[in-house]
């Protein structure tokens, strides 16, 4: 979607691509639910934590949106943003409140989260609410990021934590930030699950299943994606009886 073509076309109602419609109804606040990364697979613990901060913190929706270029992997492989984008699509697709976005994969150069933040900020109304639903070990880090004040500004921020994960160094490098962070954690059990893992584990010729959904492992052996070997699993080499 091509960013500029984003409307505010009456009071309240937003029409821009794939993003959903919210805010019709200016007594009503709206909550909207955002889970960055680069997904170079998404995986079962982007979903779960979304799903979590879906249901705790009563979001109406949440958009993934896979980055364009991520500002964090210059320099790092990334797999191309439409097999990225395509994955996510496949993993949310059953999940009536769950949207992929082409958003960041669309705009040109890295990709900066206070900048798609204040672009959402700008078309949709301010019955508005966004919750950037990030990693707990990225909380630290988010003071960092460019424009950091903005993203405290614009947005909550939910921090997807694994049970027992010590929150001291998030907590202190947001309080020394002193800026404005509104923060809520979530335990997340599925939080040990990473990209990388599965990265690994395509390389090596494991299963995926139950890491990530089968959609998503098979559009890694149709594409090819992460040095997959085809014929140490999926159907072709399982016979029964
Ligand atoms: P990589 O291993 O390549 O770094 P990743 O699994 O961390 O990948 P990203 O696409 O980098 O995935 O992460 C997107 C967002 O999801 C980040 O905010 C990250 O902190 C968060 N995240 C990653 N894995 C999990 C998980 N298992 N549970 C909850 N949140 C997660
Ligand atoms: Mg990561």
């Amino acid at each position: 979607m091509d960013p500029n073509m984003a409307l505010r076309v009456a009071e309240g109602v937003v029409l821009r691509g794939d993003l959903p419609l919210l805010g019709q109804d200016p007594s009503v606040t709206y909550r909207m639910g955002i889970m960055g990364g680069t997904f170079d697979p998404i995986h079962n613990g982007h979903l779960v934590a979304a799903e979590q901060a879906f249901d705790d913190l009563q979001l109406d929706v949440v958009v993934f949106m896979p980055a364009g270029r991520p500002a964090f992997k210059q320099g790092k492989k990334v797999t191309a943003g439409e097999d990225r984008y395509a994955m996510t699509l496949l993993a949310t697709s059953d999940n009536p409140h769950f949207l992929a976005s082409r958003f960041e994969v669309d705009r040109e150069g890295i990709t900066y989260t206070a900048e798609t933040l204040e672009f959402l900020q700008g078309i949709y109304p301010s019955n508005v609410e966004f919750y950037f639903i990030t990693g707990a070990d990225a909380i630290a880090e988010i003071v960092t990021w460019r424009d950091a004040h903005k993203i405290a500004r614009i947005a909550h921020v939910v921090g997807a934590t694994r049970p027992g994960y010590d929150l001291a160094h998030a907590r202190q490098a947001i309080a020394e930030s002193s800026l404005p962070f509104d923060v809520t954690y979530l335990e997340v059990p599925a939080l040990a699950i990473s990209s990388s893992y599965l990265r690994e584990r395509v390389e090596a010729g494991q299963s995926l299943r139950y890491l990530t959904p089968d959609q998503v492992t098979g559009y890694i052996h149709k594409h090819h994606l992460y040095g997959v070997q085809p014929s140490r699993y999926g159907s072709t080499d399982v016979r029964i009886q």
